[in-house]
C-alpha cells in the first residue's frame, strides 16, 4: 500500500504534471518533472502552472511578446485591435 502511495506521488503525479502542462510551458517537460519530484508533486504544479507559455500569442500592436490574454495586459488591444472596455494607458 505505501508503495503504491509512493509511487503515484513520486512517479504518476511529477509525469502527469510534466506532460500535461509542463510540455506548453517555458519550464518545459523535465524541468518541472524535476521540480515535482523534488519539491512534492503540489509544489510542482503551482510553479508549473504559473510559468509562462512557450507559445505566447503575443500582441501584434505593442510588442508585447508575453501576453497570453484576449486582450494585452500593457496596450489593452486584442488581435483585431480593439480596446478593451475600460481600459485605461498607465503612465
Ligand atoms: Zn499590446
Amino acid at each position: 500500500m505505501f508503495v503504491v502511495i509512493l509511487f503515484i506521488c513520486f512517479g504518476l503525479l511529477p509525469f502527469s504534471i510534466a506532460w500535461f502542462i509542463g510540455r506548453y510551458k517555458r519550464i518545459g517537460f523535465w524541468g518541472s518533472l524535476l521540480l515535482s519530484i523534488l519539491l512534492t508533486p503540489f509544489i510542482g504544479f503551482l510553479i508549473t502552472s504559473n510559468s509562462r507559455l512557450k507559445n505566447a500569442p503575443g500582441c501584434n500592436w505593442c510588442g508585447n511578446k508575453d501576453n497570453e490574454a484576449e486582450y494585452c495586459g500593457l496596450c489593452g488591444k486584442n488581435a483585431a485591435g480593439e480596446s478593451k472596455p475600460g481600459f485605461k494607458v498607465r503612465g
